[in-house]
């Protein structure tokens, strides 16, 4: 009986290998998304299309893609499917003594189920501080790269003291660090708020060329905070004229464009030309919304005057993760709601920030790339949206995050669909077990 029932078992085991063998033969994707309105602006797709992921990456993209030829089939239809998205200004390193520059971790928290799957964090850890925040991004799933403060000891007070602004250190440690950081930081740099007044030890300019001797040592993007100010201590202003059209360099990126301290947008309502001669000699404007930098008052006019965003960023933090920025996909729908069209929202939170930071391979769904995707759905309804300056608009779109897929696997799926419903799970199967490969 016994040598009955051990061939008996070895003959299930037989069966299982061929069976398994089978499905491999035939099965040449693990999973299909079927259906979906494909917006890729790398790849100019815009169009009902099908995508393939196999082992990890984007294996094909098809009008018509057979279900029987994936492990996997999820159906999309009625949502956006684009490249995963990249937001290029979020904190998600505390580093300082100071507990009001605590920001806090919020990698894995917040970014896939805003869809997004790779961040940059803006300036939150330098030189001295990095291997630190290197310890964070090694734990977290969600991508992170940085923008390395100028300042060693990375955001807060540190960012007002020249001695701080250490060049040599700051090269070497992007140098050491290529996959990692992507560009420098400058920010907070005796802002107007300041009841401190420049000085010989602390001339105007100190943070934005220290930075700059950095960046071009490295041969990498800077990422500006840098606050115009009126002539005072005997210096003369400091412009944003001269910051836009002088400082920056074509690729730099000028982050906060919507806030009050800028005058991107004048009191009337006008975009200041200075912005589209910088736009036209390479600056890159990023949204970097934040707890204090993003008004409708300024948001507005300027699409209405053609100056849209390069890159639609959060800059989120524990001081606005609660709102008003709450995650990407709530940032992507006040711009949605304002009048930009769901292509150029997606442009500006995928294409644009890879092109950016350098990374050319994020970004975009082609043949061969990592399997980072956002499903989206575009909801209909009665929807407000806030802004800094505590005013709102009311709105009839909401972006709304489906699944997310990070390296080819689902790590984001807020209603189920791809999964099946619990009554057609097969009796055989082990209905706890959570797909290995999935999670
Ligand atoms: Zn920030």
């Amino acid at each position: 009986m016994k040598k009955f029932i051990s061939v008996l078992f070895n003959l299930f085991v037989f069966v299982s290998m061929v069976s398994a063998v089978r499905a491999q033969v035939n099965t040449k994707y693990d999973i299909l998304l079927k259906g979906g309105h494909v917006i890729d602006p790398a790849n100019n797709i815009n169009s009902i299309m099908n995508v393939a992921v196999a082992d990890g990456k984007i294996a094909r993209i098809d009008t018509s893609i057979p279900a029987s030829e994936a492990k996997k089939v999820i159906d999309v239809s009625g949502y956006y499917v684009t490249p995963g998205l990249i937001d290029i200004h979020v904190h998600c390193f505390h580093n300082s003594p100071v507990k009001s520059y605590q920001i806090s971790v919020i990698a894995d928290h917040h970014h896939f189920s805003s869809g997004v799957t790779t961040v940059v964090d803006a300036g939150t850890s330098g030189a001295d501080t990095f291997e630190s925040f290197k310890e964070v991004i090694d734990r977290s799933k969600v991508r992170i790269l940085a923008f390395l403060n100028i300042a060693a000891p990375g955001m807060g007070p540190a960012e007002m003291e020249p001695p701080e602004f250490n060049v040599k250190r700051a090269v070497e440690t992007a140098k050491k660090y290529p996959d990692n950081i992507v560009g420098f930081k400058t920010a907070h740099y005796f802002e107007i708020s300041t009841k401190r007044r420049f000085d010989a030890a602390h001339p105007p300019w100190a943070s934005v060329d220290s930075v700059l001797v950095a960046a071009r040592l490295a041969g990498l993007p800077v990422m500006y905070d840098a606050h115009p100010k009126p002539p005072e201590g005997g210096y003369p202003a400091r412009s944003l004229r001269e910051l836009l059209l002088e400082k920056m360099r074509p690729g730099d990126i000028f982050t906060h464009i919507f806030y009050r301290g800028f005058p991107v947008v004048d009191k009337n309502g006008m975009v200041n030309p200075d912005v589209f001669k910088a736009r036209e000699r390479g600056v890159v404007f990023d949204i970097g919304h934040g707890q204090a930098a993003f008004a409708f008052k300024y948001a507005i006019p300027a699409i209405k005057q053609g100056f849209p965003p390069n890159s639609i960023s959060t800059d989120l933090h524990i001081g606005n993760v609660n709102g008003p920025v709450l995650n990407m996909a709530n940032v992507m729908s006040k711009f949605l709601n304002i009048g930009m069209t769901i292509e150029d929202v997606i442009q500006c939170s995928t294409t644009n920030p890879a092109k950016t930071i350098n990374r050319p391979e994020l970004g975009n769904l082609s043949v061969g790339s990592t399997a980072d995707i956002a499903v989206l759905k575009v909801l209909t309804g009665d929807f407000g949206y806030t802004d800094c300056g505590r005013g709102k608009i009311k709105g009839d779109k909401k972006i709304q995050c489906a699944l997310t897929l990070f390296g080819g696997k689902v790590v984001f799926d807020i209603s189920g669909i791809s999964y099946p419903l619990w009554q057609d799970i097969p009796k055989d199967d082990r209905y706890w077990q959570r797909p290995p490969q999935e999670w």
